[in-house]
């Protein structure tokens, strides 16, 4: 069993060009892990904090040097000759010399880089791929067996809006969705051909090409509405059949426009209060026959999320991402409140990996279906890609088909259906 050499982290720049933190991880048996934490742009309220130096004289504000040096000069001293195979203590060890609810202390950036490099290196010394060792740990740390038969369904977000695009689209990703009945390489085709039909509608239409955070294209339209028209016309181009072979889904990250108990979209004239907005949601799911729906209400509005979730929940994965950000306390009350079917999964907003699969452990025992989830701030990290294949999660959402940081992890999905699960189409 190989011992923690050494631990060094460092600044590098994420998709968005601010700082994020990177680290390596070395073992006394020569073996070398690398890991890099992302970054979001629409951040829940009851997510964990990211430590920022907030020095205006750099990188905006953004530096992550403080973190850096949290982890080099107070953290790595502490886990050399420890062995990268105790997640658990040394996730529940992290989170303790924190001490707060939020991360706000140490920072949940600072603490996720070593918590997904020991898993890593757990993988590196167990000699096992990052998903199967993410599996094996799961069953280790919860005594629950998770069988890994597929690859799960990504979720491509082609048109960009809200706070990850300067366009006039208040919804913030409309995506595409193809059938799970396809095997990943079938989907990812699938994904691809209809990004680029997309762009040939947009052209002909004379709208922007240009693209927004998370690799999906920003153009202005009128209404959100014309988002998904747009959709519907590229998919009809493409003669694939729309409610059969793919999907429409859309992250309204309603949050963000929610202002004094009303929603502000620009498909109506007046700011709609929940009654009205709860017709008009209703209205957009039945016209598209949307099959995905994250955040159509605010992360505080459980109201407006028990009856939508009445009303949908049978048709339509009725998914929360602010609501319950990674969060077990706030999952535990969309459980009781009954407030959504599904949930986004994602490592950064609650800090460490440990307390990511707590969540999941408590999603699957309550029929709650999950999502893993990348951030808008990306690197080239494919560590969630694993992720998400050892805890199967039911999909995963990592942006446009384009990018290169978002395409490192569809990628590694597609190799490791092609070299490890090998799935017909
Ligand atoms: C999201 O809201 O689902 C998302 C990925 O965006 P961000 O990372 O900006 O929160
Ligand atoms: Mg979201």
């Amino acid at each position: 069993m190989a011992k923690i050499k050494s631990i060094h982290a460092f600044e590098i720049i994420d998709s968005r060009g601010y700082p994020t933190i990177s680290g390596t991880l070395t073992l006394d048996n020569g073996l070398s892990v690398s890991s890099s934490v992302p970054a979001g742009t629409s951040v829940g309220k009851y997510e964990a904090v990211e430590l920022r130096d907030n020095d205006t004289k750099r990188m905006d504000g953004m530096g992550v040097l403080k973190a850096v040096s949290y982890i080099n000069d107070l953290i790595a001293p502490k886990l050399i000759g420890v062995s990268p195979l105790k997640q658990g203590e040394i996730d529940l060890w992290l989170a303790k010399a924190d001490g707060t609810n939020d991360k706000s202390k140490l920072g949940a950036n600072t603490l996720l880089t070593i918590s997904q490099l020991m898993v890593k290196a757990g993988a590196a010394d167990s000699g096992m791929s990052v998903f199967r060792y993410v599996n094996k740990l799961f069953e280790i740390l919860f005594k629950n067996k998770i069988t890994i038969e597929r690859i799960p369904s990504p979720i491509f977000n082609i048109l960009n809006g809200g706070k990850h695009a300067n366009n006039n689209l208040d919804f913030q990703e409309f995506q595409v969705i193809p059938s799970s009945a396809f095997n990943f390489s079938k989907s990812y085709e699938m994904g691809v051909e209809v990004f680029h039909e997309l762009k040939r509608v947009l052209i002909y239409r004379n709208a922007a090409i240009s693209v927004g955070e998370e690799g999906g294209y920003s153009p202005n339209f009128s209404s959100n509405i014309d988002g998904l028209e747009v959709l519907v016309e590229t998919i009809n181009r493409k003669n694939i059949k729309l409610g059969l072979d793919i999907f429409l889904g859309l992250d309204v990250a309603s949050s963000t426009f929610f202002k004094d108990g009303k929603y502000i979209i620009r498909d109506r004239p007046q700011p709609l209060k929940q009654p009205d907005y709860l017709d008009f949601l209703l209205k957009i799911t039945k016209g598209y026959s949307l099959l995905y729906f994250e955040d159509p209400v605010a992360e505080d509005d459980w109201d407006s999320w028990k009856k939508l979730n009445q009303q949908i929940a049978k048709d339509i994965y009725l998914v929360g991402d602010d609501l319950v950000t990674t969060n077990k306390t706030r999952l535990e009350r969309a459980i009781k409140e009954k407030a959504c079917t599904t949930i986004i999964i994602k490592p950064n907003q609650i800090g460490t990996i440990t307390e990511t699969l707590e969540v999941i452990d408590m999603a699957r025992k309550n029929n709650i279906n999950y999502v893993v989830s990348h951030r808008s701030g990306e690197s080239n990290d494919d560590f969630i890609a694993d992720f998400a294949v050892g805890i199967q999660s039911d999909f995963v959402k990592f942006g446009a088909p384009s990018r290169g940081e978002r395409v490192a992890k569809y990628n590694r999905l597609w190799q490791i259906e092609r070299e490890e699960l090998k799935t017909k189409a």
